[in-house]
């Protein structure tokens, strides 16, 4: 069975890492709606400047632009894993039955806001660090290509604070409905990187049930 694969959690729950890695053990592609706009955004596209007024509050972008932007993504790609989407039950119901298995990263309000504030990302190239646990070899430079590391606009206090509000409200909804369709395990987002590595690979091979 081709893997389709959800990771859900809040914001700051260390979803990008743990996909990253997953991706690559899996060798099946990455896709975060995320990156997809905000390479919309660094590109000055249409698209990107209708939404960076909904990016750069903290405030979900519109499902029809955002569902279409992945349908485009994905292509005829029949395997995937998918982080930041679905955020709404509409968008949920744009993947209909595709999805065969949802990762909820689940972490305490508190390690988020932690993780988050102590976000840096590169400037030019894809690079995410965390000046807690995994920082810079270099103060603000990027291990990678030395570009400037620099703080996401969203990660600043006010704005993930809407972030984890709109969470709550549109997405969190989701929970349910993936235990509903009993395809949803749940992993505790507070534990060390790697073992949340090692919960969600065991939840990825053991059967919906
Ligand atoms: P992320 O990188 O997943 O934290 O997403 C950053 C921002 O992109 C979010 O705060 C939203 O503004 C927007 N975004 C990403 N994915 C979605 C989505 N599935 N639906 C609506 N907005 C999204």
């Amino acid at each position: 069975m081709q893997r389709r694969i959800v990771l859900l959690g809040p914001p700051g729950t260390g979803k990008g890492t743990q996909a990253a890695r997953l991706c690559l053990s899996l060798k099946i592609p990455h896709l975060a709606t995320g990156d997809l706009l905000r390479s919309a955004m660094k590109r000055d596209t249409l698209i990107g400047r209708l939404v960076r007024p909904f990016m750069d509050t903290g405030n979900l972008v519109p499902d029809d632009i955002v569902i279409t932007m992945l349908k485009e993504a994905m292509g005829p790609l029949q395997g995937y894993l998918l982080d930041g989407f679905p955020r709404t039950v509409a968008q949920a119901e744009s993947l209909k039955d595709a999805i065969n298995k949802v990762i909820l990263i689940d972490t305490p309000a508190e390690v988020i806001e932690k993780r988050l504030s102590a976000r840096r990302i590169c400037s030019q190239c894809p690079a995410v660090y965390n000046l807690d646990s995994n920082p810079p070899t270099k103060d603000g430079i990027c291990d990678g290509c030395a570009s400037a590391l620099i703080q996401r606009i969203d990660d600043m206090p006010e704005t993930i604070q809407t972030r984890q509000r709109r969470y709550w409200q549109d997405t969190a909804p989701l929970i349910d409905y993936y235990k509903k369709a009993k395809i949803l395990w749940t992993i505790d987002g507070g534990l060390p990187m790697e073992t949340v590595t090692v919960g969600i690979m065991a939840a990825v091979e053991t059967e919906n049930g």
